[in-house]
């Protein structure tokens, strides 16, 4: 399969089978202006994400987490070193390919949901199939929306649903595309503490039982810990990284950071 078509696909099954890397950043560097300074945000960020797993990234505010998400999702691109997706370079892709590439191999989830207020839950879900112009199969739609545990609220507007049912509506938006990595930024920030754990575990069934690779960035051990690694950033550099962590060892470990 050529490379083109795999893009096309959105998915590149060859590229992204189980124990692939999916998400990788060999010495990522990105600055930004500051005045007259310049700020790096990345400083050599070495970062690797295996297929079917779930890496949480924690850091200090301001330690380059959410533009190592950027970075690594093709919303923004580096100053140095490399980022591929699937086996794929996307340091040099044109914006072309970058759409296309946020349309299909990439889901988004955000603090704040950023559902379409005016939207029913269904169209929500269906609007990245319009986007990407693949067309709205109402079983899809629907099926999005039953495996998040929504099936009988796809015609609630946001506004009537729960701050947890929205946060699941997206991640169905996220998913209906099928995408190779979910990217979620602070997922569980603006939600109560049932609510947040309903969602760890809709995430944690998705990379158990389909093999969903997800990025996460997050400020909340206990959300880190529902992820099978966690990654630390401070001042732009990878400065540790704890597998299968407990909530108290990511807890100590950031409050050392946060000195
Ligand atoms: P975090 O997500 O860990 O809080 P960020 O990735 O947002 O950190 O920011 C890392 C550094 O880059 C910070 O010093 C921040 O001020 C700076 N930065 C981020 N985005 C911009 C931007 N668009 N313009 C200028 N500086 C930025």
């Amino acid at each position: 399969m050529g490379v083109n078509t795999q893009w096309e696909m959105g998915r590149s099954e060859a590229a992204c089978s189980p124990g692939t890397v999916v998400v990788r950043l060999d010495r990522a560097v990105k600055t930004y202006r500051a005045g007259s300074s310049r700020v790096r945000a990345l400083d050599g960020v070495d970062f690797s994400l295996a297929a079917g797993t779930w890496t949480a990234v924690m850091g200090p505010s301001g330690s380059g987490k959410s533009t190592l998400l950027h970075c690594a999702a093709g919303l923004d691109t580096v100053d140095d070193g490399r980022v591929a997706l699937c086996g794929e370079d996307i340091t040099a892709a044109d914006d072309r390919r970058l759409t296309r590439l946020r349309r299909g191999t990439v889901g988004f989830v955000f603090q704040n949901f950023n559902l379409v207020a005016s939207l029913s839950a269904e169209q929500n879900v269906a609007l990245p199939l319009r986007l990407s112009g693949a067309g709205v199969r109402r079983d899809q739609v629907r099926g999005a929306l039953a495996d998040v545990g929504l099936a009988d609220r796809g015609r609630h507007k946001p506004r009537e649903l729960s701050g947890g049912q929205q946060q699941r509506v997206a991640i169905a938006r996220a998913m209906v595309t099928r995408p190779v990595v979910l990217f979620a930024d602070e997922p569980t920030g603006a939600l109560d503490s049932t609510s947040a754990r309903a969602v760890l575990a809709l995430l944690r069934a998705m990379v158990d039982e389909t093999g969903q690779s997800i990025v996460m960035v997050t400020h909340d051990p206990m959300a880190a810990s529902a992820a099978d690694a966690v990654v630390f950033l401070s001042d732009g550099r990878v400065v540790d990284r704890l597998d299968r962590p407990s909530a108290n060892r990511v807890a100590e470990r950031l409050a050392s950071l946060e000195v």
